[in-house]
């Protein structure tokens, strides 16, 4: 079929298309009232459809600059923007009242009804979108990602751990951080060769990418140590994310294809939470300790200090 042809009937066609697109589409009319809002809105910031249609789309979202939070988004900034077409980094406010930092692009359309124009924003994720369009050269060198598993690295925890020390001092939000270390590596790769030490740590960072919640930052450390940030806040929700994801990762076998077996291997885990005297390191020195309480208590186990 000419695309052309269906180009003004099939309506349906369209609205599927933008409905399922990965990047998060919100539309308002003239005067800012949210009038479509696709799945990965949803996604990233758990307000149904239904919650998210006709309120005042400034109300619901909250933008700030995220170089700048002390300034909640106006009207005016909204226009601002769409017509310098721009695209900028902002926060946005999450159904459970924590910040979402999302890149956002806006562009007016013609509403009919009002005859002026409406908005579409246009959201998608911040940092690894931007790294991945900046193209590959550039990216080996900016290097956020971990090649092997393909989960963020260390540097790009380094910009998270700012975020979130910077919404915890000026919001209040605490969060969660679990370091997690695979048990007895060293006799994977002693018995079964680096190669297949790669593949466990390859189904690690999978397994992690694919049972956690999208804004719960998941990163490679380094050597077979990866270190996630959660909006989880209280001591019980984050030893239960931790034993969660231990037990899930105890239950997922690997498979090593030149021997024609798969193996099962397990983490330890040390869990705290943020307090306000902290920085990084104290941190992530807490959580090395209840890692290490975790080893010494004979591995596979979740330990924790709040
Ligand atoms: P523990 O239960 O106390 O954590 O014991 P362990 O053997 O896991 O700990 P140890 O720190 O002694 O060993 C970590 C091993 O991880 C040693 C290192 O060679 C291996 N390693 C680090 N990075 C990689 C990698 O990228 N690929 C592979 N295959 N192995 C790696
Ligand atoms: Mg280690
Ligand atoms: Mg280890």
């Amino acid at each position: 079929m000419v695309l052309e042809e269906g180009f003004n009937q099939d309506f349906e066609f369209y609205f599927r298309l933008l409905k399922e697109l990965t990047d998060g589409i919100c539309i308002t009319n003239a005067n800012m009232k949210i009038i479509f809002w696709n799945e990965s809105m949803v996604n990233n910031l758990s307000y149904s459809r239904a919650e998210a249609w006709g309120q005042p789309m400034l109300d619901l979202l909250q933008l700030r600059n995220a170089q700048n939070e002390e300034n909640r988004f106006s009207e005016e900034d909204v226009r601002r923007i769409a017509s310098e077409n721009v695209v900028s980094d902002v926060f946005c406010r999450h159904r459970e009242g924590h910040s979402v930092v999302m890149q956002v692009r806006i562009n007016t359309y013609a509403d009919p009804e009002n005859q002026s124009s409406g908005f579409v924003l246009i959201f998608s994720d911040a940092l690894v979108k931007t790294t991945i369009e900046r193209g590959v050269k550039e990216l080996e060198e900016i290097a956020y990602i971990d090649k092997l598993t393909e989960l963020p690295n260390r540097r790009f925890l380094e910009l998270e751990f700012e975020k979130h020390f910077s919404s915890y001092r000026r919001y209040h939000i605490p969060f969660g951080v679990l370091l997690l270390d695979i048990d007895h590596f060293k006799n994977v790769n002693d018995t079964y060769g680096h190669d297949n030490g790669d593949r466990v740590l390859k189904a690690l960072g999978q397994k992690l990418l694919a049972v956690t919640r999208k804004d719960d930052v998941k990163t490679r450390w380094g050597g077979e140590e990866f270190v996630l940030l959660t909006r989880l806040s209280e001591p019980d929700k984050l030893i239960a994310f931790g034993e969660r994801l231990r037990t899930i990762i105890e239950k997922t076998p690997v498979e090593i294809p030149d021997r024609g077996i798969t193996i099962n291997f397990t983490i330890s885990v040390g869990v705290t939470l943020s307090r306000p005297e902290d920085d990084k390191n104290t941190l992530l020195k807490r959580c090395d300790e209840m890692l290490y309480k975790s080893k010494v208590e004979g591995r596979n186990r979740v330990s924790g200090v709040f």
